[in-house]
């Protein structure tokens, strides 16, 4: 059978069997130990439990293909990702300064930047992905993930986590096991910031916290209390900014919770 008759058959048979997904998705997915997985051509790191993750972003593609090799074998599994619609969000009564910063701060602002994307390049092999996420607080929805956002009238780019509204002081508790990957006391932005790192290239940010409880390197459980809620950095009130992130790809972190 020549290449050419071939290929479209390939394509069908996996076609028959794609996976649906959506856009803002973490994907955590299983195989047998020692096979090797690629998304869209692109290596992912494995656990030793077979374990791997990959984050679908805002605007991620219909289409993708996940291929496994096992023995040698390589096998295609199609991907079909849903489309989904972002609302606007207009957020007034900032102060100026944190909609558009002075230039003397942009140097602040980068090196805050380096740091969240230092720990976003984590390659840790660690396998708390398999457990189900909880709500970090309870609260009110006061910010979705992927909103257009115009800030004091500016537009800005899209809101890349979610805004849980609660009173100052209201208990974070991390929402799955992982290791502190990231304590700031001011960032120009998020104020006062810890990092997560859950390990196969998925780390989490909790923002605007009036308390941190953890140190750098802690290794936290399920509901083991990260700190409180405040609204340090820029906020118009007290509340949880919660980000999920795959390698550079946010995604939706209400997805993960029932
Ligand atoms: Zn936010």
């Amino acid at each position: 059978m020549s290449a050419a008759v071939l290929f479209p058959a390939l394509l069908m048979s996996a076609w028959a069997h794609a996976s649906t997904y959506q856009q803002g998705q973490l994907v955590v997915g299983q195989v047998e130990p020692g096979v090797q997985v690629w998304l869209n051509g692109q290596p992912l790191p494995v656990s030793n439990a077979g374990l791997y993750a990959f984050g679908l972003g805002r605007n991620a593609k219909a289409n993708g293909v996940i291929t496994t090799r096992r023995a040698g074998v390589d096998s295609e599994q199609a991907l079909s990702v849903t489309k989904r619609r972002y609302p606007e969000q207009k957020i007034n009564g900032l102060p100026a300064k944190k909609v558009t910063p002075d230039p003397e701060v942009g140097q602040r602002i980068s090196a805050d930047n380096q740091q969240i994307g230092a720990v976003r390049a984590s390659q840790s092999q660690a396998e708390w992905l398999g457990s189900s996420w909880i709500m970090p607080v309870q609260g009110r929805i006061s910010g979705v993930y992927g909103a257009r956002r115009i800030l004091n009238g500016v537009p800005k780019s899209p809101h890349n986590g979610v805004d849980i509204a609660a009173a100052a002081g209201t208990a974070i508790v991390a929402p799955i096991a992982g290791r502190v990957a990231l304590v700031h006391e001011d960032m120009f932005y998020t104020g006062k910031t810890l990092m997560l790192d859950h390990g196969l290239g998925v780390t989490s940010v909790y923002a605007h916290m009036q308390s941190i409880n953890v140190h750098f390197g802690q290794l936290v459980q399920q509901g083991e209390v990260l700190g409180t809620v405040g609204q340090t950095g820029r906020a118009t009130g007290p509340h949880l900014h919660w980000g999920v992130t795959w390698q550079r790809t946010h995604v939706d972190p209400l997805l993960l919770v029932d």
